[in-house]
């Protein structure tokens, strides 16, 4: 997926508020937008210390079970008083974390089971028509989803905005 992860993280998150405490709202939504677009900060490592030679979907900052990891030991810190606070701040941002790989799945290979396993699940093949790999996306029906994710999600904010404005009139 190209651009629809920060969208996504935004509606997910949206469809949790119900069960999150409203008190931490703005930090929740913070964690949740960075967690839904963290794992491509690899591409960085990509372009300028792999020069291109490894996919950057097989890095680890995009196997899963990396971030379960680093959920379980971040939850097992010392967190006392706080420590509902941070769980919910911990939960939130996995969902969004692991949301991206789901939706990484659909057109890139994840590995959902490394380090223990090389399976892996690409569920849609792009196929290599243009000089410019970028073009092979935008020119797929999946970006048609991504974009039909970044409209929803523009609704559901300017129908949030609506309603924010309407309780504080
Ligand atoms: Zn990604």
């Amino acid at each position: 997926m190209f651009i629809a992860h920060l969208p996504a993280g935004y509606l997910a998150t949206r469809a949790l508020r119900p069960r999150l405490p409203r008190d931490q709202w703005g930090r929740l939504l913070a964690v949740a937008l960075i967690c839904s677009v963290l794992p491509d900060a690899d591409l960085l490592w990509f372009y300028l210390v792999d020069h291109r030679q490894t996919e950057h979907h097989a890095y680890v900052t995009h196997w899963p079970l990396f971030w379960v990891a680093l959920a379980l030991a971040a939850v097992l810190l010392p967190w006392g008083r706080r420590r509902a606070a941070a769980q919910t701040l911990i939960g939130t941002g996995l969902i969004c974390l692991l949301l991206h790989m789901a939706m990484d799945s659909f057109a890139a290979t994840i590995f959902w089971l490394r380090p223990f396993s090389d399976l892996h699940l690409n569920v849609v093949e792009v196929p290599a028509r243009f000089d410019w790999w970028v073009w092979n996306f935008i020119f797929h029906w999946t970006f048609a989803v991504e974009f039909a994710i970044c409209i929803t999600a523009c609704v559901v904010a300017w129908q949030t905005r609506g309603t924010r404005n309407a309780t504080q009139a």
